[in-house]
């Protein structure tokens, strides 16, 4: 009798435990409603590109907010290459990389790679999410330094945060601060300036070449994150370090290959072959994390080879981004950035940039608003992104649509 009164105490216990932590979590999804900064996910029932089909609006959609800078994402070869390595290697690897999860093609794609951006060598992660994540706990111990932009991409500062350098934190994009943080950690081993090539959220390019001047006067060593360059800036698209002249001066470049080189997902570490041959030693989301399925690998390879065969398409966003950027502009919108494919509309109210989002896809034109916490309070955009595969007219109709949604809501006359 007394187990059974023990048993159903237990059970009680249990089931309130049940409750009471489904009610913190219903709190917690409620705070975010209410706060205005819940996430909704439209659903798309067509491959990604320029033109695609959202369930719940009719017909064809304008999509202007994929980071599909090159419009590789179902470029036929692309799939094609993926289809062949699907049917050569099968679906995936069931391992790591370093018990029997290495085949030819994932070498090959590091090696194109490593080429690709002028380094010694390349290490492939399931996502440049990981590779954010693997990098600094295996690079920076307790007497190295970091010294991190505050704009730093989420992935940055998690792998920040795993390592156990003393962290110095820069005013965003401010050399003169940088050059502050890098007196005050002189007395560290060894020091790493860390920031994004291009800022995703206003398409802002850092100053790379100050920062590598900086960095080379106080000794310090210099790594970015291209996901929003690699493919596209600079002459040969190599980057925001090709564009700056700063190839050689840059010594870590993390990228992604869920972005312009085909979309479908994972990420790399390019740089000197001590430190790749550490990261396979060390790096936890290589070590314990399963290799990238041969499909991906088919795909990545074919754009980057599309890439290092021509320079064209790396071309091909330029002009585009152009045109948007400037009938908007003559149109009375305020565009952040320069001259990169993300193209913030900014509109400083968070619900404005919301309303409009949802009235842009009434017109058949897929855009996002973006607000605090994602950016700055008063600071509420719409981010566009342009891609090479939209035409001159798609770029036409989605100035058009803004024109037309800004005029009801009286952000230009
Ligand atoms: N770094 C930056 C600057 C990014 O924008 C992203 C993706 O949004 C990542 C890292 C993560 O890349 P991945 O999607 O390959 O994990």
């Amino acid at each position: 009798q007394r187990s059974c009164l023990h048993f159903t105490t237990r059970l009680s216990r249990w089931q309130y435990c049940k409750q009471s932590a489904r009610s913190v979590l219903e709190h917690e999804l409620e705070t975010i409603r209410t706060g205005g900064t819940w996430k909704g996910e439209r659903i798309i029932t067509s491959k990604q590109g320029p033109h695609i089909n959202v369930d719940g609006s009719r017909g064809d959609i304008l999509n202007f907010c994929a980071n599909n800078y090159l419009g590789l994402s179902s470029h036929p070869q692309v799939v094609e290459a993926g289809i062949e390595a699907l049917k050569k290697y099968g679906a995936g690897l069931s391992s790591v990389r370093f018990i029997c999860g290495t085949q030819d093609i994932h070498k090959d794609l590091e090696q194109k790679l490593a080429k690709f951006h002028e380094r010694e060598e390349c290490i492939l992660y399931a996502s440049c999410f990981d590779a954010n994540a693997g990098l600094f706990e295996v690079l920076l111990g307790p007497d190295d330094a970091v010294l991190s932009d505050e704009l730093n991409h989420a992935s940055i500062i998690d792998g920040i945060r795993l390592c156990r350098a003393k962290r110095f934190r820069y005013k965003h994009m401010d050399l003169n601060d940088l050059e502050t943080q890098l007196k005050q950690s002189q007395s560290s081993r060894m020091r790493l300036v860390v920031t994004d090539g291009v800022f995703s959220m206003d398409g802002d390019v850092a100053p790379l070449k100050g920062i590598c001047d900086l960095a080379e006067q106080y000794g310090a060593l210099v790594f970015i994150d291209e996901c929003h360059a690699t493919g596209f800036m600079g002459p040969r698209g190599r980057g925001t370090d090709e564009l700056l002249g700063v190839m050689d001066r840059v010594h870590i470049v993390n990228s992604t290959l869920g972005k312009a080189l085909g979309g479908a997902a994972g990420g790399y570490t390019v740089g000197p072959k001590p430190l790749i041959d550490l990261l396979r030693q060390r790096s936890r989301p290589y070590l314990f994390s399963n290799s990238l399925p041969p499909p991906v690998v088919g795909c990545a390879t074919r754009a980057v080879e599309l890439l290092l065969a021509s320079n064209e398409i790396a071309q091909s966003v330029g002009a585009k981004t152009m045109r948007f950027r400037n009938k908007m502009t003559e149109a009375g919108f305020t565009i952040s950035g320069s001259a990169h494919p993300i193209c913030p509309v900014m509109l400083g109210d968070a619900r404005l940039a919301s309303l409009m989002a949802d009235d842009m896809l009434k017109l058949g034109v897929y855009v996002i608003g973006f607000s605090y916490p994602v950016v700055p309070k008063g600071k509420a955009r719409i981010r566009v992104q342009i891609s090479a595969a939209h035409t001159d007219q798609d770029i036409d109709r989605a100035v058009d649509a803004f024109i037309q949604t800004g005029r009801k809501h009286g952000v230009v006359s």
